[in-house]
């Protein structure tokens, strides 16, 4: 057994954290088996416990775009370490990376730090909520923001892969202020604000979604949600914790040339340290303490290493702005050769790609939302998995989540990747 340090390891790990794991997505309990161990990371590639190296398509569900253990993102780290490692004090550096941020992203004028994707989609509500004086909002069933109760209704990502896409714990006080729409369905959007007139604060999406595979927008779907908020003064919140900095330097507002009331960012604003952050214009955030009612804080906000870290990376995105470009050709080539030997074996597969975010459905029918996600073959995206974790790639443990390329990859890697594909499509 190869993975047998790694069993010894997650068998501690079950003594003393809950399932072994700090994030459930992590365990394997949808695909069966023990999770595997990383010990480090360099460029495109995970080294384990058990002395494996794994190609790697997850990267930190998403930030690791210039690859792990980035050279200029590890010195600044190191730098800023060595002059303290937290004030709760204003610094300079956190000026300017929001000036940057603000720089790249379309339509925002002020950005505030928080730690996680979380924080920020949950701070983005309340902030919206403040703003408009209303309680309601719509999310989408298989989106996922975050684990904070008003999302975890129909949630995407672990939460549906554990069964739990609608979490005890969150009261019903809570759940009702939460309508649930279908992805890439206006008319079911329309429904519900007629439904509800004058009381929904926010529509918050995943602008590309991830979080039930990557499902991209319909034609026209991100402009109709637009149209419908500005005729019902309910304000639009793109959650681009996967998608911001990743797709494009703007995102996904940049990508599709409409723009949001409220952006959330995660991951990839902090070059893989623990980051969040959420943005808008001027009028919206200056509601937020010291200077508006809403309050929201945090002690570790803005964070001297994570923002060296952050500053870095978007700084290195916004220099080389081919990097998109090159992400979006690799995921292209890889798209093409994962439908050719796919399509060679007979098995029936649905896959989406945008940008450098694709995934592949054991569906026969196309993608579209999460009822169209949840028809796909679980049992055979179980046997993909550990077939190509024999093979030394490493995907998400799910088949509700996307997988994430890094401009580290080389073309032999994706050969590999493909080559990889055609051996565990022969036992699918
Ligand atoms: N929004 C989206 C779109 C996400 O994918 C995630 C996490 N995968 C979150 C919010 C929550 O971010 P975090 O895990 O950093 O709290």
């Amino acid at each position: 057994m190869i993975y047998q340090r790694s069993s010894a390891l997650f068998s501690e790990a079950q003594k003393v954290i809950p399932g072994g794991v700090n994030s459930p997505v992590r365990a394997f309990k949808a695909v069966g088996g023990d999770p595997v161990f990383v010990e480090r990371a360099k460029g495109a590639y995970l080294y384990t416990e058990d002395g494996t190296t794994l190609i790697d398509y997850i990267n930190s569900w998403g930030p690791m775009i210039l690859g792990h253990a980035f050279d200029p993102v590890v010195k600044a780290v190191q730098e800023k370490a060595e002059k303290g490692t937290s004030f709760g004090m204003p610094t300079a550096i956190e000026t300017e990376i929001a000036s940057l941020a603000v720089s790249m992203v379309p339509g925002i004028e002020k950005i505030r730090f928080v730690n996680s994707g979380t924080e920020a989609c949950m701070s983005a509500i309340r902030l919206a909520r403040g703003y408009t004086g209303k309680d309601k909002i719509i999310k989408f069933a298989g989106c996922y923001h975050g684990h904070s109760d008003s999302f975890l209704i129909q949630a995407g990502s672990g939460a549906v892969t554990f069964g739990s896409p609608n979490s005890p714990g969150v009261t019903q006080g809570t759940a009702k202020d939460t309508l649930l729409a279908d992805y890439n369905n206006l008319a079911d959007v329309k429904r519900l604000i007629e439904a509800n007139p004058g009381e929904i604060a926010a529509i918050i999406l995943e602008p590309v979604a991830g979080n039930m595979g990557c499902i991209p927008p319909a034609e026209g779907f991100l402009e109709g949600l637009r149209q419908l908020c500005d005729d019902h003064n309910i304000l639009l919140i793109f959650d681009e914790v996967m998608t911001g900095f990743r797709l494009a330097k703007g995102g996904v507002q940049e990508l599709k040339g409409v723009t949001a009331d409220i952006v959330t960012f995660g991951k990839v604003i902090g070059g893989g340290l623990p980051v969040g952050a959420f943005a808008a214009n001027s009028k919206i955030m200056d509601y937020l303490a010291p200077v508006g009612p809403v309050y929201q804080a945090g002690t570790l906000s803005g964070n001297p290493l994570a923002m060296a870290a952050g500053l870095t990376m978007l700084t290195h995105l916004n220099t080389h702005s081919k990097v998109f470009l090159s992400l979006a050709e690799k995921t292209a080539y890889l798209h093409e050769g994962l439908a050719k030997v796919l399509t060679q074996h007979g098995v029936t597969h649905s896959i989406n790609r945008l940008g450098s975010m694709i995934s592949v459905h054991f569906a026969k029918d196309e993608v579209i939302d999460f009822k169209t996600a949840a028809a796909g073959n679980n049992d055979t995206f179980n046997k993909f998995f550990h077939g190509m974790l024999n093979e030394g790639i490493y995907i998400a443990p799910s088949a509700f989540e996307s997988w994430f390329l890094t401009d580290a990859l080389s073309y032999r890697d994706l050969d590999k990747t493909i080559d990889a594909v055609g051996q565990v499509a022969k036992v699918l």
